[in-house]
């Protein structure tokens, strides 16, 4: 059977790969550039996640969202090109609550865990940044994180995936698809380039991620209920750390975490080159948020330009009031010794504000609704639209399996979680027979 898989991030690469195992014939087709073993950026291999931010071509530029009702948009950050978000994100490598799964039906989360082949390991003590050390002895609850490294370097779903079997498939990278292509009964025969080109195939998979999953399904006419609705991030909010003395070399951004069910604290040692080497952060994440209510939305019915991305969090006061208890641990946590000799002031915002102004739940909550943050996140936004393991309803032959189709956020970052599902929804297909 010819699979045309359309995006090749985290679970595109799954998904392809799979296929080809299964001994189908398989195109990717992936809008940004390709990453080969001979040539990886330092950038995207390397320990800083703000310098495979800044490699040209990997991120969505121009990208927009809104986080709440009554905050303006801002830049949202989607990886592009071979390894997707999984190639700039910040490596933690989470499985998630099997709880959590087992209520989504998914009875065989542990095996789908034990598929994936993208590895991690923890940061050894010399590679930790100096405002993880303080956290890691500050906060019982907090360890190292397990990253989606191997010998310190980053591996992305490409190269576990797809370096493996690139001589079994079709690549076709910087190819932007504008929609998917369907006969006279509604089944998906293949895609129509930005370009023009004409592709075909017997089943289509889109795994173009949470936000433009929905984009294309949307610029295809899809305009079923559910396409683009129920997207969801784990709300968040930002402590800026000024430090008293500049962090050295910018090394690991991430290493070490908390959870504190139901929020997650993370810090980030440094944010990058194009930022002053005394800053920090320390982010507070809310990991069990209430459904999903944002949306994507198109702009235009044309390819290049990005859709309307309303991330609608804290809408709920239940969520906002959990995010507070976290910003107070957080607070609190910064007031201890350690913190107190290595930062000179936390900030609020980039304008300036201090957390001196949080006086108070009131405050915070306030604070919250009009600055609160994203995790950079997105999910669920296909999965009212889907039937059982990423069939989209109506069509035949077109499937999803990223994180669009997970049933609803979980309870951790979400790149691992989103490769169980790609997992476990290609073994059900190509047992199937699709
Ligand atoms: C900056 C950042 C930091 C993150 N940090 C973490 C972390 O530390 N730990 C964690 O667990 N998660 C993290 N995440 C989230 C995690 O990486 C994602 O949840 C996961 O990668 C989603 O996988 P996906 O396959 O759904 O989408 P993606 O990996 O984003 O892949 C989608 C692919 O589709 C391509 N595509 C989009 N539109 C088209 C089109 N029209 N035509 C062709 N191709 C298209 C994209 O270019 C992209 O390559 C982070 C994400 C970001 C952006």
């Amino acid at each position: 059977m010819k699979w045309l898989v359309v995006g090749a991030g985290s679970a595109g690469c799954v998904v392809a790969r799979r296929l080809v195992d299964a001994g189908h014939e398989v195109t990717l087709v992936e809008a940004g550039p390709a990453l080969r073993p001979q040539s990886v950026p330092a950038a995207i291999s390397g320990d800083d996640s703000f310098a495979a931010l800044d490699e040209p071509g990997r991120t969505h530029r121009g990208l927009m969202a809104r986080r709440t009702r009554r905050s303006n948009p801002a830049p949202y950050l989607r990886g592009r090109g071979e390894g997707g978000s999984g190639a700039v994100n910040s490596m933690v490598g989470l499985r998630g609550d099997r709880r959590l799964y087992e209520s989504w039906g998914w009875s065989d989360a542990d095996s789908c865990f034990e598929r994936v082949l993208v590895p991690t390991e923890r940061a050894i003590p010399n590679e930790v940044g100096r405002i993880t050390r303080l956290f890691l002895d500050a906060e019982p609850r907090a360890e190292l994180a397990p990253l989606t490294r191997r010998g310190g370097q980053r591996v992305t779903a490409a190269e576990a995936y797809l370096w493996p079997v690139l001589n079994r498939l079709t690549t076709v990278p910087d190819a932007l698809v504008d929609r998917v292509d369907f006969d006279q009964s509604g089944a998906a025969v293949g895609v129509l380039l930005a370009d023009g080109t004409r592709l075909d195939a017997d089943a289509v998979v889109v795994c173009a991620g949470a936000i433009h999953t929905p984009a294309i399904l949307l610029r295809s006419g899809l305009a079923e209920s559910g396409v683009g609705d129920g997207l969801c991030d784990h709300p968040a909010a930002a402590l800026t750390l000024q430090l008293k003395d500049p962090a050295g070399a910018r090394g690991l951004t991430t290493s070490g975490l908390a959870d504190l069910d139901p929020v997650q604290l993370l810090p980030v040692d440094h944010l990058g080159a194009s930022n002053s080497p005394d800053l920090a952060v320390l982010l507070v994440a809310l990991m069990r948020p209430s459904p999903g209510s944002g949306t994507v939305r198109l702009a235009a019915d044309d390819p290049s330009v990005h859709p309307v991305v309303e991330l609608d969090l804290l809408g709920d006061d239940t969520d906002v009031s959990r995010l507070c208890d976290g910003v107070e641990s957080a607070l609190e946590l910064l007031g201890s010794p350690g913190f107190e000799r290595a930062v000179d002031e936390v900030y609020i915002d980039d304008a300036g504000t201090t957390a001196h102004t949080l006086d108070g739940r009131a405050a915070i909550s306030e604070w919250l609704r009009w600055r609160g943050a994203d995790y950079v996140h997105a999910s669920s936004s296909m999965a009212g639209a889907l039937e059982a393991h990423g069939r989209v309803r109506a069509h035949e032959h077109l499937l999803v399996a990223d994180a669009s189709a997970l049933p609803a956020i979980p309870n951790v970052n979400t790149n691992l979680p989103t490769m169980m599902l790609a997992e476990r929804f290609v073994r059900q297909w190509v047992e199937s027979d699709a």
